[in-house]
């Protein structure tokens, strides 16, 4: 007999909302978190588009409210996923649990530059978060990698603290929305420099410098941070050859959000096709739902 009817792995947006949901429906729900509760958007101060307000506000009235629906939530690290006749296992770091059901929603984390210094001035001036770090960088100049939404969003931000903002880009138009890009370029702050990659970080007790590269043309950018941008990484490391990956990890899956494996769903960022916004991740919660009923009843 199968401890929950279902598992819910990750307590970002889209597992939050999943697991709320699905509670809502009756089914009796675990969730599990390796890190921290609230997921990528705890992080922003002001989220961009529906939902409006605090991503840190926003998670936590989910927290709250699964809580209220009886939802159990455990900090744990999955290790694997296995079908154990009608049930299937989910292996952490600290034991083992059960479920009818898995909802995979276990999202992603930011891609490293992979340049030297970079791990050693790691918290020392190589920084993630914007709206965390950014007052401390008061009347500075700080570097942002990337040319996404997440970089151009997050170049915003410092741009209200820090005297300069290079935001660095390896290609020569930027791939974030157009208000994203409307909003840098009326920065007088934000300087953009365009067919640009960064070799290597330097420093001694912080970071002091970034060298660049543009289009064979080496310069050393004075700067005291430097926040890279450049993509995420699916946390898809511990699911079984059953459910189907992309090269890059994602997780591949029908679109009643169903992947290989009988009975387990994946939505989120850590599925091929997600999109990036949080209403699609609280939409794939939604459909994965739906899904659930037809197959547990
Ligand atoms: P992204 O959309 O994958 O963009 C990554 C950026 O980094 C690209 O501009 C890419 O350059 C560049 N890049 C990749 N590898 C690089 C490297 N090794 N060196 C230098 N540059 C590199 O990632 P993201 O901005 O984190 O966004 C992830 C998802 O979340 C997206 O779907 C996005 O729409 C969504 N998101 C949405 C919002 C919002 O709705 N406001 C906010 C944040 C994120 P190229 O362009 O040349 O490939």
């Amino acid at each position: 007999m199968p401890d929950k009817d279902l598992i819910v792995i990750g307590a970002g947006v889209a597992g939050l909302t999943a697991s709320k949901l699905a509670a809502q429906q009756g089914y009796s729900t675990l969730n599990i978190e390796s890190f921290v509760f609230g997921g990528l958007v705890l992080n922003i101060n002001e989220l961009d588009g529906e939902p409006h307000g605090s991503g840190a506000e926003y998670s936590s009235n989910l927290l709250m409210e699964i809580s209220d629906l009886g939802v159990e939530s455990i900090n744990e690290a999955v290790t694997g996923l296995q079908q154990n006749g009608d049930a299937i296992s989910v292996t952490t770091d600290q034991g083992s649990h059960s479920a009818r059901a898995v909802v995979i929603a276990s999202g992603a984390h930011l891609k490293k530059l992979g340049v030297p210094g970079e791990a050693e001035f790691q918290d020392r001036g190589v920084a993630h978060c914007a709206d965390c770090d950014g007052p401390m960088y008061q009347g500075q100049t700080v570097v942002v990698v990337g040319g996404g939404d997440s970089a151009l969003q997050e170049a915003l931000v410092l741009a209200q603290f820090a005297a300069e903002v290079r935001l660095v880009h390896r290609g020569t138009t930027f791939r974030a929305q157009k208000h994203l890009a409307d909003a840098v370029a009326a920065k007088d702050n934000i300087k953009v420099q365009w067919n640009t990659v960064v070799e290597k970080i330097s420093g001694a007790e912080g970071v002091q410098s970034v060298q660049v590269n543009s289009g064979g043309q080496k310069n050393e950018i004075a700067c005291s941070g430097i926040f890279a941008y450049v993509g995420l990484k699916p946390n898809s490391d511990f699911t079984p050859v059953g459910v189907k990956r992309e090269v890059d990890g994602l997780i591949i899956t029908d679109d009643a959000m169903q992947t290989g494996m009988k009975n387990v769903l994946a939505i989120g960022a850590v599925r091929s096709g997600y999109g990036g916004r949080l209403t699609q991740a609280i939409a794939e919660a939604g459909t994965a739902v739906a899904t659930l009923k037809q197959m547990l009843g």
